[in-house]
């Protein structure tokens, strides 16, 4: 019996025989929920969050909601009031008391882009000494793992007082932060993707599209900005907390030392009762009354000045959520990931149509070692689906691990992978092997979903898979 017979007989005895009933129904992790956060602030330096926390105290303390903060520098340049510290020791010193600031008001997630301090009104300046392109991918990185609903910054424009081009450069990153996260093509590296436990490279992140960027100005006419957003109070008393917002915010603010201690230190020894006596005078309030988040966009139905959770917190405007994953149909689905997925979101962002595509995907592995199958399944974001996962590998092949029912986390897709075990072969045998077809079903519901199938080489050496 020639070899290529003895092939196509062994590729005839693949059949479908899964071990999948005897197995037990393995849990897919989902994204890490301790990261999830309603609001994510990012700004310039340790102490601009300042701006906002009587809102941030109103959504923590009254609206029950999660906030992370990220920072793009550490607040190195500048002058340091407090003591003798100066440069780069400043900005160990900074970060403490950015993180202790925003641990006043319980935030716990606090991130530092390293972007160093800038001294110029120029953004352009600031976002080529921070490194354009490094901060950003990091601040995807953060707003894929922070999955926030709405995204507050710096104003990324010019207006007498609003002149630091640290600032702008905050909000020139979230902006294009937020368009991204959800764009597959962007750092696709971070997103998704089954791999090993101790996986050096990919990130298995989820593509995330925030529903909201609200933008705040240290510009000196704030009176412009009225009508632009959403206006709050920060005379309004918190009703859990009993005090004014604008009082928790000062209170957070008194680890910033350096900046301005003889503020601190005034207001610092006053009772709650005392200060706000002494702040009676609207004059001597930090903030205007009221403030208004100048809004940005949505991706949610709403108009400028509506709440700034208006369209986000009624369930039917989160199933809207666009995203380019979400192509409106809803079909449980089977496909190949990994790579190959990549690269056919990448041919259709690029309007590379044309583009000579392998079909069925092929792949050249070293004999001996483990073929990796990167899979997605689209399924329902809503209810909790179990897929079964059957493999047909040519005779000798062992599926090692990925076979079997898989019960998903409520997402709209899920990576899943196969690993099968390829047999040793020589290399005369390499030489005069046909490439091999390995295919890989899926199941919902007992309703099949779809066909992954891999035409496969072996060969002696070369890269890993
Ligand atoms: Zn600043």
């Amino acid at each position: 019996m020639s070899r290529i017979v003895k092939i196509l007989l062994s590729m005839c005895a693949a059949v479908f025989v899964s071990q999948a009933a005897a197995q037990e129904t393995q849990k897919v992790k989902g994204p890490d929920e301790r990261y999830k956060v309603d609001i994510l602030v990012i700004v310039a330096h340790p102490d601009d969050e300042g701006a906002v926390t009587p809102y941030l105290a109103k959504a923590i303390y009254d609206l029950h909601k999660t906030v992370g903060v990220v920072f793009g520098t550490r607040g190195g340049s500048g002058g340091n009031d407090y003591r003798r510290e100066h440069g780069p020791a400043m900005a160990d010193v900074r970060e403490i008391e950015a993180r202790q600031a925003c641990a006043k008001l319980g935030i716990d997630k606090v991130w530092f882009l390293g972007g160093k301090d800038t001294a110029s009104q120029n953004v352009l300046n600031s976002l080529a000494n921070w490194g354009h392109g490094a901060s950003l991918e990091e601040l995807v990185r953060i707003v894929r793992l922070t999955r926030p609903e709405v995204i507050i910054t710096w104003l990324p424009s010019i207006f007498i007082g609003e002149n630091h081009g640290d600032h702008q450069a905050a909000g020139v990153l979230a902006t294009e932060a937020f368009d991204a996260a959800a764009d597959p093509t962007v750092f696709p590296a971070q997103l998704a993707g089954a791999s090993k436990r101790l996986e050096p490279y990919l990130e298995n992140l989820t593509p995330w599209q925030p529903k909201k960027i609200y933008y705040f100005s240290d510009a000196n006419n704030q009176k412009q900005f009225a009508g632009k957003g959403f206006a709050y109070s920060v005379r309004e008393i918190s009703p859990s907390q009993k005090k004014p917002y604008w009082l928790l915010a000062m209170r957070s603010a008194e680890s910033h030392l350096t900046q301005f201690p003889d503020d601190i230190n005034r207001w610092a020894n006053l009772n709650d009762e005392e200060i706000q006596k002494a702040m009676s005078d609207p004059s001597k309030l930090w903030w205007s009354d009221p403030e208004t988040l100048i809004f940005g966009k949505s991706a949610v139905a709403a108009k400028p000045t509506d709440d700034v959770f208006a369209g986000i917190d009624d369930s039917a405007a989160m199933r809207i959520q666009p995203s380019p994953f979400d192509n409106g149909s809803h079909a449980n689905q089977l496909r190949v990931g990994g790579p190959w997925a990549f690269y056919a979101e990448f041919r259709k962002k690029h309007q590379l149509d044309d583009l000579p595509v392998a079909d069925p995907p092929e792949i050249m592995v070293k004999s001996g070692t483990t073929l990796m199958i990167p899979l997605i399944v689209e399924h329902s974001s809503t209810r909790a689906t179990t897929v079964k996962i059957d493999v047909a590998a040519p005779q000798g092949w062992r599926v090692e691990s990925g076979e079997g029912r898989f019960q998903l986390p409520l997402e709209k897709m899920t990576a899943l992978q196969v690993d099968v075990a390829i047999p040793s072969i020589s290399r005369e045998e390499a030489g005069a092997a046909k490439p091999q077809t390995i295919a890989v079903r899926a199941e919902i519901d007992g309703k099949p979903i779809g066909e992954v199938k891999l035409k496969v080489a072996l060969q002696n050496g070369g890269v890993p898979q």
